[in-house]
């Protein structure tokens, strides 16, 4: 038997398409949105204003698949990393941060991931397969349900969990276009980041987008050679050529970029480090996130000390480059930038 597709697969308009090849008023595709997105449904049994033969027609085409919480710890910050079982029993991550002036879902694109940054817990298991855009749509549920049982609505979300969100370019953008949408989940278009490790031919792509997204590079080197020890796909996508590439993107969209920057003692915290990135960010509208590394014991590497840390993002600034330096989140759950896990690791743990 051919699987039915999960509801959240689909767009408003192929929703609507459907209901009317279904001989039913367009209206309706609206309200089965109203009730995923905005009213917490989980099931069609659930939305009520909907005619009980509507209801059980829905549930013969479509699934609407639960993507199971199985773990949920919550840090002492009350950051708090929920763990979901998908269909085939894969398992990701997602993370809810509340800070004092937004509440943001930190979400999974892959299960595992292929590019292997020498930094990153997400890459040990290797790579499983992309997430579709209903289970990406459903972890943001999730997050949204936990935001809204502590009153604080989800504010922003940012691909950055586990994968790399432009690898799985297509189903992204659709679950995007659903999250942005006001019959949707309604988050605006400017408080949703995309994190890349810099795969340049869909920073390209995303240029074209007509979507006012935030565009987060990982950028982790200060030139070729540093990168190259950090991230991989550095090789396939030089240094020189991510920097020419958000150039484009930035003339294209106007859209100032940040670039996330990984601390590690003696190795990207240095002034060599600070005098390149002085050259490479000449007339780039950008900001540096500084991120203190977070230790991964499958990795040897150390976190700079404190004042190692500030002396260098006060270089930057006397360079020019607007940098801060991130607080690190959920540090103590494993919930912290580069600290998500594949399934397989995490099952072990
Ligand atoms: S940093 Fe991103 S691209 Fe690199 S291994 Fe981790 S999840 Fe994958």
């Amino acid at each position: 038997m051919t699987p039915k597709p999960d509801i959240r697969d689909l767009s408003l308009d192929e929703l609507t398409r459907h209901m009317i090849s279904a001989g039913e008023k367009p209206y309706r595709a609206v309200q089965v949105f109203e009730w995923i997105y905005q009213k917490g449904a989980w099931s069609f049994e659930a939305m009520r204003n909907l005619p009980g033969e509507l209801r059980e027609c829905l549930k013969k085409d479509f699934d609407l698949k639960p993507n199971t919480v199985v773990r949920k710890v919550v840090s002492e910050d009350k950051t708090t990393k929920f763990l979901l079982d998908l269909f085939d029993h894969e398992k990701v991550e997602s993370v809810l941060i509340p800070t004092a002036t937004r509440t943001t879902g930190c979400i999974s694109t892959q299960a595992g991931c292929k590019f292997g940054c020498k930094f990153c817990a997400s890459g040990l298991g290797g790579w499983k397969r992309n997430l579709t855009c209903a289970e990406i749509l459903a972890q943001v549920l999730h997050v949204q349900e936990e935001s809204l049982n502590h009153k604080r609505p989800l504010s922003n979300i940012v691909f950055m969990g586990t994968g790399e969100p432009l690898d799985n370019f297509d189903n992204l953008f659709k679950a995007i276009r659903t999250i942005n949408s006001d019959k949707g989940i309604g988050i605006g278009a400017r408080h949703i980041t995309i994190s890349t490790v810099g795969l340049v031919p869909k920073i390209k792509e995303l240029a074209k987008q007509n979507l006012q997204i935030e565009l987060a590079i990982s950028l982790h080197g200060y030139d070729n050679e540093s990168r190259n020890l950090l991230i991989p796909v550095n090789r396939k996508y030089p240094f020189d050529d991510l920097i020419a590439a958000c150039r484009e993107y930035f003339k294209a969209t106007k859209r100032q970029i940040t670039f996330e920057y990984i601390l590690i003692k003696d190795v990207t915290c240095t002034e060599k480090a600070v005098q390149s990135l002085k050259k490479a960010f000449k007339g780039i509208i950008c900001k540096m996130n500084l991120i203190p590394y977070n230790p991964v014991e499958e990795f040897g590497h150390k976190t700079p000390s404190g004042k190692e840390m500030t002396d260098f993002r006060d270089r930057l600034e006397e360079c020019g480059i607007h940098a801060t330096i991130r607080t690190p989140r959920g540090r103590d759950v494993g919930a912290a930038c580069g600290q998500l896990r594949h399934a397989s690791q995490l099952l072990a743990k």
